[in-house]
């Protein structure tokens, strides 16, 4: 039998790992190629470590098997995310609801009429699919979709606005989480930020002072992730789009996360809505798929439609265009908002943003007993917490809801649910590990997989 010559000690060689009748379903499973590197690789662990022979080859495959497994499966899983973020940039924003995930599904296996007008049998533009609903909805003449609100955001300031001034309240230069500064994003836009007003306050006078012949557009930023209170002002949407018409010039409202439907309906504070903005004045409006609106990712500009058809000429649009999935889904969350009495049921985000606290708590209540028999050192209570929309919208907005919190060894406990087959995420709290349940969905397999653990 072959040795391996560096080995100091015996274990069994590749080959004869590869031989044993063990070795055939996971060959048929991950492919001989795969197989053969995992068994070179458990066995050069084994010899690095110095470690005695498990048992031959048989025990051998069960570490082979394991690392195949491990190999194999995905990085990017599902997880429960029991934050208390509804909508947690990190953790993918919005889940889709059915029917979204059903027309991408369609369109991911089929050739789809994405730039096909089968009216007429001629070439068609991939925006027709949005375009007219978005319309419908927020009332404006034309739509365009892109790859994100940052996109939206660089293309209209690239298109209206290269070299020319723009305009915005000291109020509203804000940072996004990740990498977006507004500041570095107008420069990259090739426009030139003109800051008008102060942080706390900023006046018409200061912006009718600001705009002139340099000027290319006034861009009005909804200050979506933290708020200003005590001495302050701000400018009304529509005082802003007078002075602009007046001077002939573009009135851009970037909402951040808006949404098309008025959350007050989900006994939520009121967030600016396309629609509104349109009605004030504006002449752009630009707003993200994935945050409120409960879509894909996505950045939507609705307005002017001689402005739009400008956007859409600019060359950059192609680097930062969306592609079929991402307009299916977008069009079958968008018909959703056809039916505004509905939308709570069928837009996770709305449904758990809208979920009544006692709800919550009651599942709490039920799942408590199952959470502490897991976790015997450690006390585990319903508890009272509180929610956040996330991805910067409503950001002063807490929302009441209930969990349980487990301690002590709150580290230790956040470690141990982070490697569970679905991980669950919660956050760490006075040294307790809070799990938020208003995201939870399904409960039945955060149940079943705890019952395992
Ligand atoms: C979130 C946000 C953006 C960026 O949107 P993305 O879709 O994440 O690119 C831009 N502006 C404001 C005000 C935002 O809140």
């Amino acid at each position: 039998m072959r040795r391996d010559p560096v080995a100091p000690y015996s274990l069994p060689s590749v080959d004869r790992v590869l031989r044993h009748g063990a070795t055939e379903p996971l060959v048929a499973q991950h492919g001989r190629t795969a197989v053969t590197d995992a068994i070179r690789s458990v066995l050069a662990g084994l010899r690095a470590a110095r470690a005695p022979d498990p048992g031959g080859p048989a025990a051998i495959l069960e570490r082979v098997a394991e690392r195949l497994g491990e190999d194999s499966r995905p990085s990017l899983r599902p997880v429960f995310n029991l934050t208390g973020t509804v909508l947690h940039t990190n953790l993918g924003r919005a889940q889709l609801p059915a029917e979204a995930i059903e027309a991408m599904a369609i369109a991911a296996r089929n050739p789809v009429s994405l730039e096909y007008d089968l009216e007429s049998g001629k070439r068609g533009e991939r925006d027709a699919h949005v375009e007219e609903i978005l319309c419908r909805l927020t009332g404006a003449q034309a739509a365009t979709v892109v790859n994100n609100n940052a996109a939206a955001l660089l293309l209209v300031l690239g298109t209206l606005a290269a070299r020319r001034e723009v305009p915005v309240s000291r109020g509203e230069l804000i940072e996004i989480g990740g990498s977006f500064r507004l500041p570095e994003l107008m420069a990259r836009s090739g426009c030139r930020l003109r800051e008008v007003g102060t942080t706390n306050r900023t006046h018409l006078a200061d912006y009718a002072e600001a705009v002139g012949a340099k000027t290319g557009l006034v861009l009005k930023v909804h200050a979506s992730n933290y708020s200003i209170e005590g001495f302050t002002a701000a400018v009304a949407e529509a005082d802003l789009a007078l002075l602009c018409r007046e001077r002939e010039l573009p009135f851009v409202a970037d909402l951040g996360s808006g949404t098309l439907a008025d959350l007050r309906r989900f006994g939520l504070p009121y967030e600016p809505t396309a629609q509104d903005s349109l009605a004030h004045g504006a002449d752009l409006v630009t707003f993200s798929g994935d945050k409120l609106l409960g879509g894909p990712q996505a950045g939507i500009i609705v307005g002017r439609a001689d402005l739009i058809a400008r956007i859409r000429r600019n060359p950059l649009r192609r680097a930062l265009r969306v592609d079929k999935l991402t307009l299916a889904a977008l069009g079958a969350v968008l018909r959703l908002y056809l039916d505004p009495d509905r939308l709570a049921e069928r837009v996770p985000t709305l449904r758990m943003l809208a979920r009544p606290v006692g709800e919550i708590r009651a599942m709490a209540e039920r799942l408590r007993p199952l959470v502490a028999s897991r976790f015997a050192k450690a006390a585990v209570e319903v508890v009272d917490c509180e929610s956040q929309v996330g991805s910067g919208a409503l950001p002063s907005q807490r929302i009441a809801s209930a969990g349980l919190a487990v301690h002590p060894g709150g580290d230790r406990i956040a470690a141990v649910l982070r490697r569970l087959p679905v991980p669950v995420l919660g956050r760490i709290h006075q040294g307790a590990f809070i799990l938020d349940l208003r995201c939870l969905l399904d409960e039945e397999t955060f149940a079943a997989q705890l019952g395992r653990l």
